[in-house]
């Protein structure tokens, strides 16, 4: 029986739910009058309903359809502005006892190179992301208690936070790692994380069990009803994603709104974050044996439905995908992208041989963090390394008060500035830095308050004078 407050998997990802709502969605798809509804409500920023949501990724009304990407567009100017905020993400450990199919790194995969950072191999790789310029880290390890067990976790988190290169240094650590215990998320907060990011990978119960045929990971309920701990551990800031590609798009988009209005309905705060990944190609791996890939033009209706359904939600995307569909997407929702990023463990010091490959997937957009900054801003985008709403201690509920009131802009838009600053001082090449310092002159009049303007240009002429870290 379907029921978002639940704390049962089955329950809040009710499988006849689903099916009945993509029916109705089905049935609905060219219905204008109940999409033009849906519309309207959509424009109060409030979101929508999973069915309400699959009604518009469903429709082929092209005129409503260009109203859909057209809101999107609309929804992320209101709430994320210009603003894209970077990161990276860090690989400590590939060993894993899981056995999923779409990943090289399962149990079985003998011929991959197994790796496991030491303390000081993580100091260097860290330098070397400090280096490039990164203020956020997205860690990612492998599922294995013997080599990977939580205190390891622990002390790479103390690790990273302790290490002060130049002006360099690491402010926010988001962390992926298996579904665990309420104690074990109690740490992860205690040890100062950022958000716990958890893929779902397919809300399909069958096919995940299928996909996950070994190991713990194989336990749909325990999976699923992990933000749930992570919650109850006092983890507030939650990220969910799909693979999109293991089971049929439509399925895993109702899924997908129906764990956020279940984080919504029994916590009373959604998701801060939402990571669209689609499955590629990686050693051991190959993408084509899955029937369920989407391409570009269902990707980005995909995109700007989320933004339709759940406007406080910023939205990830990662280097898996190319820097043309990067762009794309970008418009109709994606809040947050990750650049110059290695997929490999220890991959930021030492590129891999070939032969020797210890990468999750193949990287699309390999181009240098500097690039991507300056590509952004000739897109009229802020590239934004602010970590200040965790470090303010506003997260949860607190966080969603903050989008909710509309200061956003006095906080996100003085704060992308102000480290955009630090990055150009401290990394950017010469044109890159040129690029930056005419957008920050155009831009800083963007900022509502007066008070926080003349603020924001006094922390500017600091930065430029050697401090660091200011935020609002
Ligand atoms: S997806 Fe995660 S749990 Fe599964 S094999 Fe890869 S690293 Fe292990
Ligand atoms: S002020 Fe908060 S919400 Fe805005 S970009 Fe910084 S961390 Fe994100």
């Amino acid at each position: 029986m379907y029921n978002p407050k639940s704390l049962k998997s089955d329950e809040f990802i009710d499988h006849s739910e689903i099916l009945e709502s993509l029916e109705y969605a089905e049935a609905n798809k060219n219905n204008a009058k109940l999409i033009d509804e849906i519309l309207a409500k959509a424009r109060l920023r409030k979101g929508l309903s999973h069915r309400e949501a699959a009604i518009l990724l469903d429709c082929t009304l092209e005129d409503k359809n260009q109203e859909i990407f057209a809101l999107a567009e609309q929804i992320k100017k209101d709430f994320y502005g210009n603003r894209i905020v970077l990161f990276a993400p860090l690989y400590l450990s590939n060993y894993c006892i899981n056995g999923c199919v779409y990943c090289p790194y399962h149990a079985k995969n003998k011929h991959i190179a197994r790796k496991k950072l030491t303390q000081e191999e993580i100091k260097r790789e860290v330098i070397a992301l400090q280096d490039m310029g990164h203020k956020r880290l997205a860690l990612e390890a492998g599922e294995d208690p013997i080599n990977n067990p939580i205190e390891y976790i622990l002390e790479c988190i103390d690790t990273i936070y302790s290490i002060k290169h130049k002006n360099g240094a690491i402010r926010r650590v988001n962390v992926n790692i298996a579904a665990t215990t309420v104690e074990n998320y109690r740490k992860l907060k205690d040890a100062g994380i950022g958000t716990y990011i958890l893929f779902q990978e397919t809300y399909h119960k069958e096919s995940y069990e299928k996909l996950h045929p070994t190991g713990p990971k194989h336990d749909y309920a325990y999976h699923t009803e992990a933000m749930d701990r992570a919650m109850e551990g006092g983890i507030d800031d939650v990220g969910l994603g799909v693979l999109f590609g293991l089971e049929l798009y439509r399925y895993e988009f109702a899924g997908l709104l129906m764990h956020a209005e279940h984080l919504e309905a029994a916590f009373g705060v959604g998701p801060h974050t939402i990571s669209v990944p689609r499955i590629k190609r990686a050693d051991d791996i190959d993408p084509d044996v899955f029937d369920n890939g989407i391409d570009d033009d269902t990707f980005a209706k995909l995109v700007a439905c989320i933004r339709l359904a759940v406007p406080y939600t910023g939205m990830i995307i990662s280097t898996r995908e190319s820097k043309e569909c990067r762009e794309r997407v970008i418009h109709y929702g994606v809040s947050q992208i990750s650049g110059g990023s290695r997929t490999s463990v220890g991959g930021y010091c030492e590129p891999e041989p070939e032969d020797e490959s210890s990468e999750q997937f193949d990287v699309s957009d390999k181009r240098t963090l500097n690039e991507i900054v300056k590509w952004l801003m000739e897109n009229d985008y802020i590239p934004s390394f602010c970590t200040a709403c965790y470090r303010e201690g506003r997260t949860g509920d607190r966080f969603m008060s903050l989008c909710k009131s509309g200061q956003i802009q006095n906080c996100c838009h003085p704060n992308a500035l102000m480290t955009l600053k630090e990055y150009l001082e401290d990394y950017a090449s010469p044109d890159t830095k040129s690029v930056g310092e005419s957008l920050i002159k155009a831009e800083i009049g963007n900022i509502p308050k007066d008070k926080v303007r003349q603020i924001a240009l006094d922390n500017l002429a600091n930065i430029e004078n050697g401090s660091r870290d200011f935020r609002f």
